[in-house]
């Protein structure tokens, strides 16, 4: 028997499982069941026209490849973008490990301690660097996070200043250009006038609403806004920073001015470039607009003992309950980059950072000295990390790029230089050995750099940070090791057990796909270095771009887009421009079932769409007579469908087809959301249903790893019509010929997680990827059957068969006094993690296994949910004191002195059989969700609280 086939590792169940898995569900054959899940009209007729799998050891060879023909230049381009290190011991313990990039989104907190401790290190870095009262837990890069600050500074403009008609923003002309293109994409449906201008000429009339400034500029220079920010405050006028935030350490914080957000990113601390990204940005404002805050914040909070512990605060603002009126459509975020800079600033604390920002600035400053004497001018006056030059542009860049040097040149007669953590005096040597071969003149070459300043004393930073005791304990590598694995071990991740989340696909994350990204080759190219050395990435970005056009069975597509919701915000928006192109750009009307992702309306509403929603029938399915009448009534003004299928109730709806058809025949586009692509893959396509345009969750389907909420990657792929506006940027050419502005920061968003799919899809080949999700539906129909006696499906296909997950019924169980939170809590003790609680159905749990679960594991999750099913039988309303409302138990509690519950403590920890040889442990009893919001904290507590 082979066992080099990468499918093999990848699917779960083994062959010889097979027909007793296919006994259970009751169908004859796998092709069966597949028959009876989706409808025939819609069923692909051939395999999909992807090259044969490579073996594992086959792909680590194409890979290498491919990474030699990246260049790797010494890169001073800076634009948000700088070389950084990555402290081995974070590589190792977080990038590196499973136990961390597994982990889902820290909804259940009672076993993610580790992982929100360590964000809430990333917040309390945040609020400190930047002088802010409150910070969230990552945003997906520093162009989002400013198009959050203006939508923020917009939506409380009526509120607090009452001025509900003034509608421009002013962006400081030093804006990064791709920050500038994001936000005139973002501006124009939300009625916003961007005005981009001099800030020193800027007038401070009250016709504005608030500005932007980038802190230093975008060349380098620093400003001092102590004045400008007191004239808009005068004038009533809220003010946004884009700030550097390793210049922080040596540059008063905005805070200390008192401005009202401060956005930007960590990439630098020691997060690889990987051409573009995954970064964590950050977003930073004042106490008043905690409600208004985009994304995730971690707070303080205590469980039910009254310990100290952590979970998600402020829940209410976003998209899964607010829908159309949410803060933002930020839902997958940048969680793992996020937990990665937070342990960069564990591993320097202040004074490490301190020696970085000064070696980096006095590199600057040792620079500039000698370029002038050779006869340059420099340009700026107070700098930080960027020098700026004049000089003869294309000379430079020549004899630059002879010497495997990249500068930035923002016109013919200037150069821009930004020094990073990496920069030695060697590498400074041979920036002054460029200029002197243009000059044509010698120069010493530096042997120290001098402590020269060239940030006055008005600007520089007074203020202590990152005093708190998490950022100076763990110096020596033994103690770190120990803090991160410290972290680990309090969070249930896919190395313990299957993590069944509904709508999520937490499938394998192979060692071979992730291996590549450690590579430097891979890791260290800047998304705006010329093209032509980035071949390497060139080839799998464009072959992945044709996989997936191929798999999705449209015509092109971008990877711009950083999460699933900025694929939908993508998708509309070309689809707006589309329907602009033919002179319908007045189509302003969103059909959206009711059972959709909280992120469709709210997306929908970012693309300055109105959301009309349809009714479900009782079936479940969209509700095809509603939804033709309301089609037929705004069909003067219809743009839009945006329809999840299979269907979030996990089904394959047979009137797909009729339902694409009645849009089109109204003047709207169909937008599919793809997330539930799994059930999908080599069997059926976003093409064959009718619809125009879908984005896929890379992060669901494609393999990249959740990365306890982040990363993703959320490319759209669009019908012909559409590829003419597939997103653009502005400073290296990319999407369509009418591109709209920029999606995201990078040109490629997170090019290097991309890596993953692009491994995912080539080690499958066609034939796997189609195995793949024949498994996945299997999984879940096998799961389907083994609950049957004990739980109701809500919804099934018209044969009685689930796509690739299922809604199960738990409301039934309130007559016990259980809700489904209980039920969830109790999966912890036997080791699980809840599957999707309450979405789309309130009351219910949705369970996807995914094609790589075992057989031996979905046993052991069905017989969990079984035994779970026979404790709620023994429970009653009236008595509250039993084994579910008292889940999750900790070590502590079993091993205490007293034992006051009517259970026994085995009952409680061991439940079952298969526990005790693997028990996972929650770090925290229950926690009160309630008690954070009341007395929200989002930075780390004073040490003497843990006591
Ligand atoms: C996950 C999901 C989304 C949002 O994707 P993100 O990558 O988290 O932004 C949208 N729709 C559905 C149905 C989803 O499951």
């Amino acid at each position: 028997m082979r066992t080099d086939s990468f499918a093999l590792r990848h699917i779960g169940p083994r062959e010889s499982e097979l027909k007793e898995m296919l006994d259970t569900i009751g169908v004859d054959s796998l092709d069966q069941l597949i028959y009876e899940t989706i409808p025939d009209d819609i069923r692909l007729k051939s395999p999909l026209n992807l090259p044969a799998a490579l073996s594992e050891n086959q792909y680590a060879e194409h890979i290498g490849q491919l990474a030699a023909k990246n260049k790797i230049f010494k890169t001073y381009i800076g634009l948000g973008y700088h070389q950084a290190i990555l402290p081995a011991v974070i590589q190792r313990n977080v990038l590196e490990n499973p136990g961390w990039y597994t982990a889902y989104t820290p909804y259940q907190a009672e076993i993610a301690q580790g992982r929100l401790e360590a964000l809430l290190n990333f917040q309390t870095m945040v609020s400190d660097l930047t002088g802010m009262e409150i910070a969230n837990a990552s945003l997906l890069d520093e162009s989002t996070a400013a198009a959050e600050a203006m939508a923020l500074l917009h939506a409380v403009r009526d509120r607090k200043q009452k001025k509900d008609d003034v509608n421009k923003f002013f962006v400081s002309e030093e804006t990064l250009p791709q920050t500038i293109s994001l936000l005139s994409t973002r501006a124009d449906f939300l009625g916003i006038d961007l005005v981009i201008g001099n800030h020193q000429e800027f007038e401070f009339s009250s016709e504005f609403f608030g500005v932007l400034l980038q802190y230093p500029g975008k060349y380098g220079q620093v400003h001092n806004y102590t004045e400008f920010v007191s004239q808009c405050k005068e004038a009533d006028i809220k003010i946004a920073v884009a700030a550097d935030i390793l210049s922080l350490v040596k540059l008063q914080a905005p805070g200390e001015l008192g401005v009202d957000v401060v956005v930007g990113t960590t990439q630098r601390f020691g997060i690889p470039l990987g051409y573009g990204g995954p970064h964590a940005a950050y977003f930073a404002t004042k106490e008043e607009y905690k409600r208004n805050l985009p994304g995730r914040i971690i707070g303080v909070t205590k469980d039910v003992d009254g310990n100290h512990a952590l979970r998600m605060a402020l829940q209410t603002r976003e998209q899964h309950i607010k829908r159309d009126k949410a803060t933002s459509n930020i839902c997958t975020a940048q969680v793992l980059l996020a937990v990665m800079a937070g342990m960069y600033a564990v591993y320097h604390g202040p004074d490490g950072l301190k020696y970085i920002a000064d070696t980096v600035h006095y590199s600057a400053t040792n620079l500039s000295a000698q370029l002038v004497k050779l006869g340059f001018e420099q340009i700026n006056t107070t700098y930080f990390d960027t020098v700026r030059f004049k000089a003869d542009s294309a000379a430079v860049k020549t004899i630059a790029e002879e010497n495997e040097i990249n500068f930035y040149y923002p016109d013919s007669e200037t150069v821009s230089i930004s020094i990073n953590e990496t920069t030695t005096l060697e590498d400074l040597n041979a920036i002054i050995a460029v200029f002197a071969e243009v000059a044509g003149k010698e120069c010493d070459s530096l042997v120290e750099l001098l402590e020269n300043e060239a940030i006055p004393k008005e600007l520089s930073r007074k203020t202590e940070f990152l005093t708190h005791d998490v950022f100076n304990s763990y110096r020596s590598e033994t103690e770190l090791m120990r803090y991160i694995k410290k972290l680990e071990r309090k969070d249930l991740s896919l190395t313990h057990s299957m993590i069944s989340l509904g709508s999520c696909t937490m499938k394998l994350n192979a060692a071979s796909e992730m291996l590549p990204l450690s590579n430097p080759q891979w890791g260290n190219i800047h998304p705006f270095a010329p093209v032509d050395q980035a071949e390497g990435y060139q080839i799998v970005l464009k072959r992945l771009e044709d996989q997936l056009t191929e798999i999705t069975g449209f015509s092109a597509t971008s990877l711009q887009p950083n999460s699933g919701a900025q694929g939908e915000y993508a998708g509309l928006m070309v689809i707006r421009a589309y329907q602009e192109s033919i002179g319908e750009g007045h189509r302003n009307i969103c059909l959206i079932p009711s059972s959709a992702h909280g992120t469709n309306p709210a997306s929908a509403v970012m693309a300055g769409m109105k959301v009309v929603v349809t009714k479900a029938s009782e079936n479940g399915n969209i509700d095809v007579d509603d939804l033709r009448e309301k089609a037929i009534k705004h069909k003067d003004n219809l743009a839009a469908l945006m329809v999840t299928y299979p269907s979030t109730h996990g089904v394959f709806e047979s009137a797909i087809k009729e339902i694409t058809q009645i849009i089109h025949n109204n003047g709207g586009q169909v937008y599919m959301d793809g997330a539930n692509m799994n059930a999908q893959v080599g069997l059926t396509n976003p093409g064959a249903i009718g619809a125009d345009v879908c984005h896929l969750n890379l992060h669901k389907t494609f393999a990249i790893p959740h990365g306890g909420g982040g990363p993703g990657v959320g490319p759209i792929c669009v019908a012909k019509q559409l590829a003419p506006f597939l997103p653009g940027n502005p400073v290296i050419k990319t999407g369509g010929e009418n591109a709209i502005g920029a999606i995201s920061s990078a040109p490629w968003g997170s090019a290097l997680v991309c890596l993953i799919s692009y491994g995912y899809i080539k080690m499958l080949g066609s034939k796997g990827l189609q195995k793949a999700t024949e498994h996945a539906i299997l999984n879940a129909n096998y799961v389907k059957e083994r609950l049957n006696e004990h739980y109701k499906t809500l919804y099934s296909g018209e044969r009685g068969r689930a796509a690739h997950e299922m809604i199960v019924d738990c409301r039934p169980f309130k007559a016990n006094g259980i809700e489904v939170s209980d039920i969830a809590k109790r999966l912890i003790d036997y080791g699980f993690h809840a599957p999707t609680v309450s979405f789309p159905v309130a009351g219910t749990v949705m369970i996807e296994p995914t094609e790589s679960e075992s057989k031996a594991e979905l046993d052991r999750f069905c017989d969990a949910l079984v035994s779970i099913r026979k404790e709620i039988s023994e429970t009653s309303a009236e008595e509250e004191n039993n084994v579910l409302k008292n889940a999750p138990h900790t070590l502590k509690m079993l091993t205490s002195d007293e034992w006051t519950f009517p259970y026994s403590r085995e009952k409680a920890a061991y439940p079952l059989d298969y526990i005790a040889e693997n028990k996972f442990w929650p770090g925290v009893r229950r926690v009160d969700e309630a008690f954070g919001d009341r007395n929200l904290m989002c930075t780390c507590p004073p040490t003497e609280d843990y006591a």
